[in-house]
This record gives structure tokens, sequence and C-alpha cells, in this order.
């Protein structure tokens, strides 16, 4: 079959409810130059049909920052580098509920309260529920978290107090991840994020690409993330921050091959939230608009946990400009 006509069948099977394998995933990666246009515009397509023209726009607060027990190479959070970062405790419940409120006023649809940690302590959990009840009662804008490991009685008190979503990344393939984290697994990871869906809450659940990784462990992470069901996907490219273990990935991901990667995700997983997350700006520079055009429906803004980033009337002014909705 040629190629434009593997692309239109595909496209055919996803709106009608059918799933792609990874065989058709391998070759729809690897379609040519020639007929990339064609690719991302029948990614848009499923993502308008099935979507519509709403930009989830998220913004984040690094609610305690650095010293994590955990050695995810590509973090600069991780206390096992030195990379330069400014670390502090847990913000105040005025600090967050100040934040949250800023991100509301800045036109942010939610607000993502991030933690650098294995999991809270007890008094540290109480804290960001006591936040967390505050921004509710006081702000009013979706509460989502990112906690690190859960168990059932947490994901059941953050589902009580009106938690939207819970993040936790699968951060990689499973047969990738043993090579960027040795301090706890994939299966792990994995685990955290299906009891936050067992539990109500909806699930984000992304990973990071350009940590080394073939093509194939790419489209097996969101086989992966599938397999959860996630209402959201953030696609994160990697920064290779000097002091962690991957600051010599300088060779940045072709944006050609970011492009592909989101619209393959796009026919993978084709009614979740597909976000670009961190390395936006760095990686897809003046083609960012172009990923809300080839599958990918959300964004970050206002910068991310140690990086900064586009302001948030700067990307949606650019949402507006592509003709979609914030
Ligand atoms: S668990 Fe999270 S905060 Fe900790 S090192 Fe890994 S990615 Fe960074």
């Amino acid at each position: 079959m040629q190629e434009r006509e593997f692309i239109q069948q595909c496209m055919s099977n996803v709106l009608a409810g059918k799933r792609i394998d990874m065989s058709d995933a391998m070759r729809l990666i690897n379609t040519s130059d020639d007929n990339l246009e064609y690719l991302l515009d029948a990614a848009d397509t499923i993502r308008r049909e099935l979507n519509g023209d709403r930009v989830d726009v998220e913004s984040l607060v690094n609610a305690k920052s650095g010293n994590c027990s955990e050695n995810c190479a590509f973090c600069a959070q991780s206390a096992w580098y030195r990379t330069g970062i400014s670390r502090y405790p847990l913000l105040s419940v005025e600090e967050l509920v100040a934040r949250a409120h800023a991100a509301k006023c800045s036109g942010a649809g939610s607000f993502c309260i991030v933690c650098a940690w294995r999991e809270p302590r007890e008094d540290e959990f109480e804290h960001v529920c006591s936040a967390i009840r505050a921004i509710r009662d006081r702000v009013g804008i979706d509460v989502n978290c990112s906690l690190g490991f859960l168990n059932a009685k947490r994901a059941e008190r953050l589902k009580a107090l009106g938690v939207k979503r819970y993040n936790h990344n699968l951060e990689s393939s499973s047969s990738f991840f043993s090579r960027i984290c040795t301090t706890h697994t994939w299966l792990d990871r994995f685990n955290t994020a299906r009891l936050a869906k067992e539990h109500g809450l909806e699930l984000c659940s992304g990973g990071i690409i350009g940590m080394g990784e073939s093509v194939e462990q790419r489209l097996e992470l969101a086989f992966e993330a599938s397999r959860l069901a996630p209402e959201e996907f953030p696609l994160n490219i990697l920064i290779a921050r000097e002091g962690t273990p991957l600051q010599g990935m300088k060779k940045p991901v072709p944006v050609d091959d970011i492009l592909r990667t989101i619209a393959v995700f796009r026919f993978i997983m084709p009614r979740c939230i597909l976000k670009v997350a961190g390395g936006r700006e760095v990686h897809l520079a003046d083609r960012q608009g172009k990923a809300l055009l080839s599958g990918a429906n959300g964004i970050i803004t206002n910068g991310y946990l140690t990086v900064g980033g586009n302001s948030a009337s700067h990307d949606i002014e650019m949402i507006r400009g592509l003709g979609l909705k914030v």
C-alpha cells in the first residue's frame, strides 16, 4: 500500500474506534519527508474530530524543590546531582493559594502542585491537603497534583478533596527505564499511575523523549501508557541539564522527529489530552504552533519546574492565532 493510502487508512480506523498496533505505528513514524505534512494533517484531523478545538492550558508550581532521594538521570531536582537549581522546602499554604490565584488570573485552566520527592511524609501530605482545600475554597481553579508514589488511602483522600487529575509519569518505556533510574522501577511508576486511576482521579501520565531511547522505545512508551487510558499524556523533550548524567545529550531531537512523535502518539492515544510539556520552547522554537496542528492539544504555560518558559499571555495569543480555543 502506498504511504498516503496507509496513513489515510490508519486515520479512518482510529476515527472508527479501532486501534493501531506497533507495526502500524513504526510505519507511520517512518513516513518519508515527502509525506510528513500528510501525516501531521492526519493526526490533526484525529485531534479535531475526537477532541475539538480546545487546548488544555495548565500552570505548574514547584511546591517543594530539589533534594529528591531518587536518581532519575534527566532530573535537575535529584539530590544525587549538583545542578545548581534553587532548592527549597514545601511552600506555605498562603503561597500556594497566591500562585493558584495568579495562574487563574493569567488564563490557565488548571493548576498543578508538584513536589520533588519520592513520596511525602505524613505531615507534608497533610500540608498539601490543606493547600488543596484552601485553593478549592478561595480560588476556584481545577487542582491537579504530582506528589510521587501514592497509596490507596492517599488517593482516596485526594479524590475526596476534589483533586481533578494526578500526575505520575512513566518517563520512558519499560525496556529503557533501568538506563535512567535505579532507585525505583518502571513498575513502581506504572502501579502508582494505575492506583490513581482506580480511585477515581483522572490520570496524567507521560514521559520524555531524547534520552537516548530508540524510536521503537518511544512508541512502546505510548502503547504502555495507553494501557492506563490516561486522560492526559504530557510529552517532554529532554533539556540536558548540567550536572545530570544526561548532560551530554546535547544533540537535540530534530524538530521534524518531535512532530512525527506527537502525530503518531495521537494515533495511539486518540482521545487523551496530548500535552507538549517541558522542552517545548527550547526545542520547537518557532514551530510550537505547528505541534498544536500535528495532534497535540495541550501545553504547560508560565514555565516549568526548574526552567522558565513562555508567559501565559504569549501562549494564549499563539493558541488563538491558530484558530484554536483556550
Ligand atoms: S522522582 Fe521526580 S523529582 Fe525525584 S528525581 Fe525522579 S523525576 Fe526528579
